[in-house]
């Protein structure tokens, strides 16, 4: 403490480096499952696309808004998540390492606390798993938009991919290599043609959860609960108290347009 003598090891404190996140940037922390290839065979994850899994990243997702300070949207697909501090947030001094472990460590936790939660008693958690993290930083609205373009483009060619990919494999009869080497140099229109003539699959009708995403927002919400009052001198009565409460919201659609940006136009500062 402060009035205490300072020790001769204290000199040490300043081998540490300063991370400071620039000021006026968006700070960008996201996360992805280490070694999640294996860790989805272990687990017995449903392929291409396990519901429950989607639901416990969601739910680990809204952990962190909700603990962590000034985030005021995340990203999240496959076993990556994104999470947007405000550009004006002060919080541990934007010091970028006291971010990315408090995120990761708050969603890692939670993956685990509300593993059962979504996974039932049918399968256990076998061993804890880790993500890692990284921080960047976005000047402008417009890189901070595509980034999350980017996030959710990349979202929609893993999907596409995986949705062919495994139907060929468990409606086709296909071994995961001839699969692979059947889809070797397809575009996009090649893999929904396939889906559509050979399984009847129209790719477009696909839950919007896998083809975009997750996308977690603060919604403000009037809430309005009735309170029994006693006033002084009357009788007691039930009084209507409506006071707004803030939650996170899951939306599962485009980012990439400019229309999800113009139907809330309050998660972006000028
Ligand atoms: P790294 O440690 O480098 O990230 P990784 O094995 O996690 O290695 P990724 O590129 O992150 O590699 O891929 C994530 C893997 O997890 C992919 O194989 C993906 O199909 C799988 N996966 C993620 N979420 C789900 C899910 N909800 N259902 C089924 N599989 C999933
Ligand atoms: P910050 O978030 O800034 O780290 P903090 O409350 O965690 O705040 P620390 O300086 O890390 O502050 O102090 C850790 C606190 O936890 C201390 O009050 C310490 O006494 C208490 N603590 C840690 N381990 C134990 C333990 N094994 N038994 C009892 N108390 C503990
Ligand atoms: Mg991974
Ligand atoms: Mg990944
Ligand atoms: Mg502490």
């Amino acid at each position: 403490s402060s009035n205490m003598a300072k020790s001769k090891f204290e000199y040490v404190r300043n081998f540490e480096t300063d991370d400071t996140c620039l000021r006026n940037c968006y700070i960008v922390v996201r996360l992805d499952g280490r070694n999640f290839h294996k860790f989805t065979e272990q687990h017995k994850f449903a392929k291409p696309n396990d519901n429950r899994a989607l639901g416990l990243m969601s739910r680990s997702a809204r952990s962190v808004m909700e603990e962590l300070e000034d985030i005021v949207i995340a990203y999240g697909q496959s076993d990556e998540f994104s999470f947007v501090f405000k550009r004006t947030s002060t919080w541990f001094k934007r010091r970028a390492s006291k971010l990315m472990t408090h995120v990761a460590s708050q969603f890692s936790s939670s993956y685990v606390f509300y593993w059962k939660e979504f996974f039932g008693e049918d399968q256990p958690l076998l061993y804890p798993p880790s993500f890692d993290g990284r921080v960047v930083l976005y000047p402008s609205n417009r890189n901070l938009k595509d980034y999350l373009s980017w996030r959710q483009a990349d979202c929609h060619v893993n999907n596409l991919y995986n949705t062919v990919f495994w139907t060929l494999v468990q409606k086709g009869g296909l071994t995961t290599a001839q699969a692979e080497e059947r889809l070797k140099g397809t575009l996009a229109a090649d893999k929904n043609e396939i889906l559509f003539s050979e399984f009847n699959i129209n790719y477009n009708t696909e839950p919007a959860v896998l083809k975009k995403g997750t996308t977690l927002i603060w919604e403000k919400r009037d809430e309005t609960v009735t309170k029994r009052m006693k006033l002084p001198n009357a009788e007691e009565k039930e009084v209507a108290v409506t006071r707004s409460r803030r939650r996170v919201q899951a939306h599962h659609c485009d980012v990439i347009g400019e229309q999800f940006w113009e139907e809330h136009p309050d998660i972006l500062e000028d």
